[in-house]
Parts: C-alpha cells; structure tokens; sequence
C-alpha cells in the first residue's frame, strides 16, 4: 500500500548565523489534521526553524515537501539555500500560511483590502471573489464590521484575528503561527486562541510556536520541544506534557506551568 504524502515534510533543517549553528538538523512531519505546538526556552531556534519552512529565513541545509511536491532549492554561495523558482516559493508560501507575533498587517489599507490584496496577485482571483472570500472569514473570526477600518483602529486581538483570517484567505495546506498571542495583552488571549480552537477543530494542518502551555496541551496532536536547536522532545502531548523523558524538558515545563 502506498502511503499519500504527508502534508508537509521537513527533513534535517540546519540554519547557520556566520559560524553560529542555530538550528541543528529539525526534521518533521506533518499529517493531514496535525497540530504540532513548538515550545522551548527563548532563543531555542522556534521561530528560526518555522521562518525556514517559508524561507522567510534560508536554511543552510534541509528539504522542505509539500504534499510530495519538494520545493527546488539551490546554494546561494554565501551559505544558505534560496529557492530555485521564484514562482514556486511564491506558491509555496500561499499554501504555507505564517501568522507572525506582530500581524503585520498594512497600515495604510482596509481590513478588507488587507485580506483580499494577496488573493488578487497571488491567487490571480477577481476582485468580487476575493471580496466575497473576504466577507465569509470576516464573519468566521466575528469582525466583519470592521471590514472597512484601519489595522490602527482596531485591537491587537482584533488584528491578530485580521491575521488569521488573512492568512485563510488563500486556502494554505499548512498554516504557521509564531507566539500568535504573544504581543497581547492579557485580556486579548483567549479571542486569539479560540479562533485558533476552532481552526484545529476544523481538522487544519497546523504548526504552533507558543508559550502558552494549556492551549498547546489541549489542542496538539504532537508536541515539539526544542533545545539550543535540537529536538530534544517529542510526542503527544500527554507524554511530552505528563511524563517527559529529557530533564531538560521537564525544567522547561515546571517553570511555564
Ligand atoms: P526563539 O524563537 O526560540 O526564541 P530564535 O529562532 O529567534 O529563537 O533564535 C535562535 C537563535 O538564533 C538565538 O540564539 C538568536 O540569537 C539567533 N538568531 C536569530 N536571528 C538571528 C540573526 N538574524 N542573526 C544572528 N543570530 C540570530
Ligand atoms: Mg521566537
């Protein structure tokens, strides 16, 4: 029986700043469905290792697979791969979503041309059905009154959800959240992660770097724990959680709970 590709597979990602090696072989693989939280001590490598997946960073070295599709990479001569295609990369990072700790959305636009914008030139769809594309995930995160304001009128919470609806927009196979919740205030948290609920709920294929221990344990199907780049545990949750095997990981989690 052959075995359909998994959504997304990552084999043996190093990353290299000058002669420090931040990232020290990561591999994963990611199943229809899966939510794998990321969780390690600040300057583990989590971000480094999510940036590389849509090389937003260029690994030194490592495959990246999308459904059995591998994304052509080439040595860029100063260390790093840089994808070959410029339009596969292009297609890659659209079926990849990444949903950054600052939102980044564009200051200067709508919330509505903010999530239509990358559905246009990207997606080549009209402009009626980017909008309407647009409207429906409005409503999903429950901001669709604000279609017509500024990312600066609204809320962190509000524009992470903004974010996220974004990133939905076009369709990602895979989607990538970088402490989604992390520039928050306190208070802002919980809209953020029960959109987040719901999206997992759903069945979507997701990566989670996050501090936020519960809401890892509760939604992942496999937990990553990284240290100084390396994986030094990993399983589901109730094991990586319950009953770590790596010291480490156990000091890790007796200071986050
Ligand atoms: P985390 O997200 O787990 O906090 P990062 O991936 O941001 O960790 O960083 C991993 C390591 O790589 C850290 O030691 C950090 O200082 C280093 N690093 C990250 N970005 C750069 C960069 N642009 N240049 C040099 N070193 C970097
Ligand atoms: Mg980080």
């Amino acid at each position: 029986m052959t075995q359909a590709p998994a959504a997304l597979e990552v084999v043996n990602i190093h990353k290299q700043y000058g002669d420090v090696e931040v990232l020290k072989g990561i591999s994963l693989t990611a199943q229809d469905g899966d939510v794998i939280s990321i969780i390690g001590s600040s300057g583990s490598g989590k971000s480094t290792f999510l940036r590389c997946l849509n090389l937003l960073e260029h690994p030194s070295k490592g495959e990246i697979e999308l459904r059995g599709e591998s994304l052509a990479l080439s040595a860029d001569g100063k260390g790093g791969l840089r994808a070959v295609e410029r339009r596969q990369l292009e297609r890659m990072r659209a079926r990849i979503g990444f949903v950054f700790q600052s939102f980044n959305l564009w200051p200067h636009k709508t919330i509505l041309d903010n999530i239509t914008l990358g559905q246009r030139q990207v997606l080549g769809r009209s402009k009626d059905e980017a909008i309407a594309r647009a409207e429906t995930l409005l409503k999903k995160v429950g901001l669709y009154e604000k279609r017509h304001a500024y990312p600066n009128q609204l809320s962190g919470g509000q524009q992470q959800r903004i974010a996220i609806a974004r990133t939905l927009a076009m369709d990602p196979e895979v989607m990538l959240f970088d402490e989604p919740t992390s520039a928050l205030d306190p208070e802002l948290v919980n809209e953020v992660l029960t959109v987040m609920r719901d999206l997992a709920d759903e069945g979507r294929t997701m990566l989670i770097v996050t501090h936020e221990m519960r809401f890892a344990r509760d939604v992942s199907s496999q937990v990553m724990f990284l240290h100084q780049g390396r994986v030094e545990e990993y399983g589901p949750p109730d094991q990586v959680f319950g009953n770590p095997s790596s010291a480490r990981c156990r000091e890790f989690l007796s200071s986050h709970l």
